[in-house]
């Protein structure tokens, strides 16, 4: 085998070329003029002058667009997943897990996880939520990974058949929980945990009306079934981040499908519910 010779530099030839072309592109950003002759220089400052109109529309596009496709990915806080929008990957698992901490105000007992930004923003609302006197916010469920959803998905189907399963349990990658950013909550002393009458108690109220300057929507409100796939759920808080959240509360919106202009999604596609794998 040929031995390789260790790649030794002339200085020369490293330093030199970056510092000429920095030299010529400063020269360049100062004086334009010394480069290009004038008559290009002309037909620049016209064609700059006939797309003064356009760029505003074109950047407006160009992020409705990137948010779109951000919201197919997993890692973004604008994420929409839903029956008809598995995760992308399908296997997410978000990097920035970590526990969400127990305080006077918030009851971790569990040790459950969320992605960093959605457990600071949660800590935050149970403090304003104690301070209100809305009561000391529970954590029932919060990170589950694809692994624990496709088990309990099949013990699920075990138990009441693909139909059964299919009306009790998210599949794997389909569920919000598997984005790090939802939580289930409850209030023990006002009772109703993880039940519909949750959403008539002090803590029930105090969320609808406020989670929204934490960043958290309540993503399952009443009557929305046909959209969302999932029935009434006041407990379950999903976390877009302040400027989303404050714009869809603001707004009046009561599905981040119907905010994103997306189909509804009552039912899987018919591949992903036939399918007895995830
Ligand atoms: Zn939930």
């Amino acid at each position: 085998m040929p031995q390789s010779r260790p790649l030794v530099r002339n200085p020369l030839f490293v330093f030199v070329p970056p510092i000429v072309l920095l030299g010529l592109g400063l020269a360049f950003v100062l004086q334009p003029g010394a480069f290009a002759p004038s008559h290009e220089l002309v037909e620049q400052a016209i064609s700059e002058r006939q797309m003064a109109a356009v760029p505003k529309t074109q950047l407006a596009m160009a992020s409705y667009h990137q948010t779109r496709l951000a919201t197919k990915f997993g890692g973004s806080d604008l994420v929409v997943v839903n029956k008809q929008r598995p995760l992308q990957p399908l296997e997410y698992q978000p990097l920035n897990l970590r526990d969400i901490e127990s305080s006077k105000n918030l009851d971790n007992s569990r040790g459950l996880q969320l992605a960093d930004q959605a457990a600071t923003a949660l800590e935050d609302l149970a403090k304003a939520m104690r301070a209100e006197g809305a009561g000391k916010l529970f954590v029932n469920s919060a990170f589950r990974s694809y692994k624990y959803q496709a088990e309990l998905f099949n013990s699920k189907a075990s138990q009441y058949g693909l139909e059964g399963a299919l009306a009790r349990a998210a599949k794997a990658g389909h569920s919000e929980h598997q984005t790090g950013l939802a939580a289930d909550v409850s209030v023990p002393e006002q009772g109703c945990a993880i039940m519909q009458c949750f959403g008539d108690t002090d803590g029930g109220k105090w969320l609808a009306a406020n989670a929204w300057k934490y960043g958290f929507i309540i993503r399952y409100e009443k009557d929305t079934t046909s959209i969302t796939g999932y029935t009434y759920e006041p407990w379950h808080l999903r976390y877009v981040g302040v400027q989303l959240a404050s714009t869809y509360s603001k707004t009046g919106m009561k599905t981040l499908e119907d905010f994103w202009g997306f189909a509804p999604a009552e039912f899987y596609l018919e591949e992903t519910a036939s399918s007895t794998s995830n």
